[in-house]
Order: structure tokens, then C-alpha cells, then sequence
């Protein structure tokens, strides 16, 4: 059994994995991955997911749930194109590689960009928080956890504008109040399910608003929405595998129960990492991710040593992303405790022999 600390696609409830496993032989005589989309058994799988989502993360009255493919890379494209309004004009916080991702192509499609805060000084190890935010923008766009640095927001942004959020890596890890938000999105391959599906959380009342002199179909979120996620073939798999891993969560207890096991993890690793004379961490600790965790090693000479131990120890996915170096365990909700126990029982061993 491996402990498997990637950052996405990522662990998910091994007994979802049974369920869906036995789906692709047998569902309902057929196998999931053939059956027709509009076949009455996939838009029931279609409907669960979606309803799904509205309780897991007590969505109010005059939200919208969808779910459509292209990952939250055009998340990023569909948030502003749907966010666009007279003045076409919107306020960004720059917190690293996602929510750059999310200027860039923001401005691809006509917004005239004001990166109001940003941590870029700092090689993005803190979430700004010294700003006012300018009332002068169609929309606010932040991006809730960043994957790639270990930063977390604790706190949304204060203000009145419309609010959109990339929530790919945190979403479903911790209780939101949804009606803060006017639009949510979120890639599936974190704390939803498998890679393939994109969730969208929108406020009825700001679609058909655009002011985008173009509309492509596919990224016009309100035909999605009319159309209940069926606008053309849906990611069915990741569909389908999705509402089995919200069925399990809620099943136990809901994003309140995980939210208290994830921040126990994530006490376990960072208490580790702060008591270890060989390890720092990488980032501001008021602004640490329950998330992803990064680190390093003091001493870079002894990156072997230390690989070579958690290896053995059967763990995977746990050097940093490319562009940051060091580690990143990410502690996703099905990652259990004992795995996080493992990395520290790890990192406590390395010291005694190195000590
Ligand atoms: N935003 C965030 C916060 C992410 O973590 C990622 C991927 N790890 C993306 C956007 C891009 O997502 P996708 O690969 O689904 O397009």
C-alpha cells in the first residue's frame, strides 16, 4: 500500500475506487464507460452529482451546480467571459502559478486587468493582505488555495464586488459560505474525483449578463446550465466517479467532519516540520496551506539520504512541483493520518541518524 502525497489527480477513497472499478465491468448490465449520456441511468448519475454538491457544500437558493470538461485552465477563460460587464475591467490577486494563469487569459479575452495585490516580491510564500480593494472592477478574482506554494486564503477578500474564486485544491476540504461567492470553480482531480470534469458553482442571477462581444457555445456557462450539464457529451466517468466520492463524504459526516481530519494532518506535519532542525518550511505560517504542505531540507546535500528513505517507506508524489523545488506532501481529504504519520515517523528517523 502506498501513501501516495501527489498534488493532483491524487488519493481518493479506496472504497470509491472498488465502486468505480466494478462500474466499468458492470453498470446496470452495461459498463459506465459505454453507456449512452442521455441514457436515463447516466443523467440520474448526472443529477445525484449535481444535487450532491448543493449539500455537501450547503449551496443556497439561486445557485447554479455544473459540471463541464477543460479543467480549470478554462475555468480561467469561462470566469471572465461570464464576469464581463460594461466596464470590463476586473481586480486579480496575483497569489503564484494559477492565478497568473487566470490574469493571462483573462486578458485574452478583452479584461482590462488590475493585479490590485500580489506576493510576487516574495516569491509568492505569503497571501497579500495589506490592500483595499478598488470598487471600480466588473468582478474580484482570487485564487483560495495555491497549490504549487503551500499558501492558503484564511480569510476571503473583503469586498462588494462580485467575487470569483479558482477552488480547485481546496474545495470540499473545508466549510465555505457559498453565498459570499458569485462564481466558484474548481477542477474535479483534488477533493471531487478523477481528472476529466470541471465543476462550476455560479450565481443564477450573473448569467446572460456578459458584455464579451464573442460567445463561444461551449463557454457560455448559462447554456450549460439550461441545458443541466447535457450541452454535449459530459465527462462521464469523472462524472460518475464524483458522485461516489461526494456519496462518501457525505456519508461521513460532510465537509465539517473532513475539515477537522485535514486540519489534524496538517498540525501533525507542520508541528514536524517546525520542531525538526533539518526541515523548514517554504512558506509565511499564518498563510500555511492545510492542503499542500511544502518544505525542505535545510542542507540540500542531503536530498539522497532523505529520498531514498521515504521511498522505502513506500511513500510517492512528494517532491515539489518543478518550478519550487523542495517537497510538497499535499494531504487531499482521503489522504488518511496515518500516511502523514508516516512521513513524519520518516523525518524524525532521518534526523536521529543524522543528528
Ligand atoms: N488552479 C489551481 C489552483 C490548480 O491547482 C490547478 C491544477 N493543479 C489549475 C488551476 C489548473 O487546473 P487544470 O489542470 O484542471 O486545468
Amino acid at each position: 500500500m502506498k501513501h501516495n502525497f501527489g498534488a493532483g489527480p491524487c488519493i481518493l477513497p479506496q472504497d470509491v475506487f472498488k465502486q468505480a472499478a466494478n462500474a466499468v465491468l458492470d453498470f446496470n448490465g452495461l459498463s459506465i464507460l459505454e453507456v449512452s449520456h442521455r441514457h436515463k441511468d447516466f443523467v440520474a448519475v448526472m443529477d445525484e452529482a449535481i444535487d450532491l454538491v448543493k449539500k455537501a457544500l450547503n449551496i443556497p437558493e439561486g445557485y447554479s451546480v455544473a459540471y463541464l470538461q477543460g479543467g480549470a485552465t478554462l475555468g480561467f477563460t469561462i470566469a471572465a467571459l461570464t464576469m464581463m460587464r460594461d466596464k470590463k475591467s476586473a481586480g486579480y490577486i496575483n497569489t503564484g502559478t494559477w492565478a497568473s494563469g487566470a490574469i493571462k487569459e483573462a486578458k485574452k479575452v478583452g479584461v482590462d486587468v488590475n493585479v490590485f495585490a500580489s506576493s510576487e516580491d516574495k516569491a509568492f510564500t505569503y497571501i497579500p493582505k495589506d490592500y483595499s480593494v478598488p470598487e471600480c472592477f466588473d468582478y474580484v478574482h482570487f485564487t483560495s488555495n495555491n497549490t504549487i506554494y503551500g499558501t492558503q486564503f484564511k480569510a476571503i477578500p473583503k469586498t462588494a464586488l462580485p467575487l470569483v474564486c479558482d477552488m480547485s485544491s481546496d474545495i470540499f476540504s473545508k466549510e465555505i459560505n457559498v453565498s459570499d461567492f458569485d462564481f466558484i470553480y474548481a477542477g474535479a482531480q483534488k477533493n471531487l474525483g478523477p481528472a476529466g470534469a470541471t465543476l462550476y458553482i455560479v450565481k443564477d442571477n450573473v448569467l446572460g449578463k456578459s458584455t464579451s462581444p464573442f460567445m463561444p457555445t461551449y463557454l457560455d456557462l448559462k447554456q450549460h446550465i439550461e441545458k443541466e450539464s447535457m450541452l454535449n457529451t459530459p465527462p462521464v466517468f469523472s462524472v460518475y466517479v464524483s458522485m461516489l466520492n461526494l456519496r462518501h463524504l457525505l456519508a461521513n459526516g460532510g465537509v465539517k467532519a473532513i475539515e477537522k481530519k485535514n486540519i489534524a494532518k496538517a498540525e501533525l506535519l507542520y508541528n514536524e516540520i517546525d520542531s525538526n532542525p533539518l526541515f523548514s518550511g517554504n512558506v509565511n505560517h499564518e498563510d500555511r496551506s492545510d492542503m499542500n504542505v511544502t518544505f525542505r531540507l535545510n542542507d540540500e546535500s542531503l536530498q539522497n539520504e532523505f529520498d531514498t528513505m521515504w521511498k522505502a517507506a513506500n511513500i510517492v508524489g512528494l517532491p515539489g512541483h518543478r518550478s519550487t523545488g523542495g517537497y510538497r506532501a499535499s494531504l487531499y481529504n482521503a489522504l488518511p493520518i496515518e500516511s502523514v504519520q508516516v512521513l513524519v515517523d520518516v523525518m524524525k528517523e532521518f534526523t536521529r541518524i543524522k543528528g
